[in-house]
């Protein structure tokens, strides 16, 4: 619903799908489909009619693959395989079955009877609470009005190939081939009534850069063309009519979001240095080999934390040794010199195989979960380590165990590794005979028994999600009790300092991989405990690197001090973020 703030001013809310925030002239496109008069036909007619609507579907087969075509060069092949749904609906036999059916029981013309069956076929999905079934909805609706224009004989609707000056686009909807011929230069931002973060629409609106609003209900409605607006990619607004003040706040966040993105960006890749000299490894966690390219893009250097779990899942077949090997070695070869540290898989807990029987357990997270499995899973155990050795030739990889529980566990899955080793070296496979191998501290028991780990091992990463989970004895899955799960409880506070001293105390390195340490407020805790390396999703690795350029070493380790020290977690966590927005008050602002 609009709220008037100002004599004129009206603020619509919908769903940020976009980020950035742009101001000027609107466009609103109307919602007019062209007219689709109901026609009687002869026989004669008909079989003429059928002809024309078969021309009319191939007509438009060639132009969304000429779409698909310019969408793939111009943005890349995920977005232009957005159009292979579409091409789907002119294959759908059903569909154009039931058309052709409707024309010749009720002898009426193609436009009239395409129109009618499609529709319905797209208010039922629409209808359906799913985003994917409603984004096949407009689909639908999108090919359905390329049909029509085709039998009709009329150019698209709304062509936005040639728009005069630059403005802000206004629609009911906009499909995804709209927003294919989209001109970045002169469209600045778009806002639609219909839509969701996970729709084509919103997923090219990203990849184009475009600030975008979607799900503003009727708004559309509001608005007339030429009227000057404000929208406001990242918080999901459109203001109309915007009255001096906003504009001028406005300003000053543009102004700040600009200027923060262009440091981060003129930082990208620089190291990650302390203002006193002191070096930190920032690298990234991923799920498949293909999120290499983000990992550069963001500046990290190289993988702390690949979960290999999600080759597993979501999938019908275990993926083979030879498919693990590919996916490590592309991911080893994308990042070279740079290391990639592969964990085994982490299955159990709240990840499962589909296709695995697994006993149900009263608590998975206490159950066979991660090298436990393995460790009774041996043929599955196996093919990863194979896999991994293989990979290893590139010469920059690491392995490293999850959820090590104690010296035994370590000793087993080592002594598997050795002689997975000896299998290779006796079938002439080559491997990296220098393989690095660590383990994560994800639980009491590991950290207290650190030192008898890092004595056996290459280097250590403290997984804190699970560490936080199994210390405080509190699900990690579970909302009620979240207020319970604290970084800064002093016990977590003691075990990374625990692990960090058995790890430097044999001269290895130490880093976090759990989303403590993609947090611009913990991580400076993290450094003054004398974490090493941090490990965070891509996107968070250039404000890290942002606040550790910021930031004296002298400071974090003071932060430390007081930590290890302090009975409180409120206190410490207190401490932590006056330190943080202190160093970089940029990267706090409200938005
Ligand atoms: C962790 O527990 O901190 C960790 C990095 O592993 P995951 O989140 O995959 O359990
Ligand atoms: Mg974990």
């Amino acid at each position: 619903m609009p709220e008037a703030l100002h004599k004129g001013e009206k603020t619509f809310r919908g769903i940020p799908v976009s980020a950035g925030v742009c101001r000027g002239k609107i466009l609103v496109l109307g919602r007019t489909r062209p007219s689709i008069g109901k026609r009687h036909l002869s026989e004669a007619e008909l079989a003429e009619d059928v002809n024309r609507l078969e021309r009319a579907l191939v007509q438009t087969r060639h132009q969304i693959l000429e779409v698909q075509r310019k969408v793939s060069k111009g943005m890349g092949a995920h977005e232009g395989s957005i159009f292979d749904a579409h091409l789907l609906v002119l294959e759908d036999r059903t569909l154009l079955d039931e058309v052709v059916r409707m024309m010749q029981e009720e002898k009426v013309n193609a436009e009239h009877a395409f129109h009618t069956v499609a529709e319905r076929y797209a208010a039922t999905l629409a209808a359906i609470e799913d985003d994917y079934l409603r984004e096949r909805a407009t689909d639908m609706r999108d090919v359905t009005a390329r049909v029509l224009n085709n039998l009709l004989g009329l150019d698209n609707e709304f062509d936005l190939r040639h728009l005069k000056e630059p403005c802000i686009i206004i629609s009911h909807d906009l499909t995804p081939s709209n927003t294919a011929q989209l001109d970045k230069l002169k469209v600045l931002g778009f806002a639609t009534d219909v839509g969701s973060k996970t729709s084509h629409t919103a997923i090219m609106a990203r990849s184009m850069r475009i600030p975008a609003v979607v799900g503003l209900k009727n708004a559309s409605e509001e608005f007339e063309t030429g009227q000057y607006a404000l929208l406001d990619g990242f918080n999901g607004v459109v203001v109309l009519n915007p009255s001096d003040q906003t504009l001028f706040e406005y300003g000053q966040i543009i102004r700040k979001q600009v200027t923060l993105q262009e440091k981060l960006r003129d930082i990208l890749l620089n190291p990650a240095i302390t203002l006193d000299g002191h070096r930190v490894l920032l690298s990234a966690n991923i799920e498949q080999a293909s999120d290499a390219e983000e990992v550069k893009a963001n500046g990290a250097e190289g993988v702390g934390l690949f979960r290999t779990e999600y080759l597993f899942i979501n999938r019908e077949h275990l993926p083979d040794e030879e498919e693990q090997y590919q996916a490590y070695r592309a991911a080893a070869r994308a990042l070279k010199p740079f290391p990639v540290v592969i964990r085994t898989f982490d299955l159990g807990g709240d990840k499962f195989l589909s296709h695995l029987q697994v006993p149900a357990e009263m608590n998975p997270f206490l159950g066979c979960r991660a090298i436990r499995f393995c460790l009774q899973q041996l043929d599955i155990f196996r093919n990863q380590l194979r896999a991994i050795l293989r990979a290893s030739a590139e010469g920059n990889l690491k392995m490293m165990y999850p959820m090590i529980s104690g010296l035994g566990e370590l000793t087993q899955a080592n002594a598997l590794l050795e002689e997975y080793k000896a299998e290779l070296r006796r079938e002439n496979i080559g491997f990296d005979e220098n393989l690095e191998t660590g383990a994560m501290i994800e639980t009491p028991s590991a950290a207290l028994v650190a030192d008898s780990l890092a004595r056996r091992l290459k280097f250590l990463s403290i997984g804190t999600n699970d560490l936080i989970q199994y210390s405080l004895a509190v699900d990690r899955m579970n909302e009620t009790i979240a207020h319970l799960y604290e970084p800064t409880h002093p016990a977590i506070v003691r075990l990374i300092k625990l692990t960090v001293d058995a790890a430097h105390h044999h001269k290895i390195p130490v880093s976090v991989c759990g989303e403590m340490a993609s947090d611009p407020v913990l991580a400076p805790l993290l450094l003054g405990l004398g974490v090493d390396e941090l490990s965070a999703a891509p996107p968070l690795v250039p404000p890290l690197k942002f606040l550790i350029r910021r930031l004296k070493m002298s400071e974090a380790k003071q932060l430390a001090d007081f930590a290890l020290e302090c009975e409180s977690g409120v206190e410490i966590l207190t401490r932590c973020q006056e330190l943080s927005r202190r160093i970089a008050p940029g990267l706090f602002e409200e938005k």
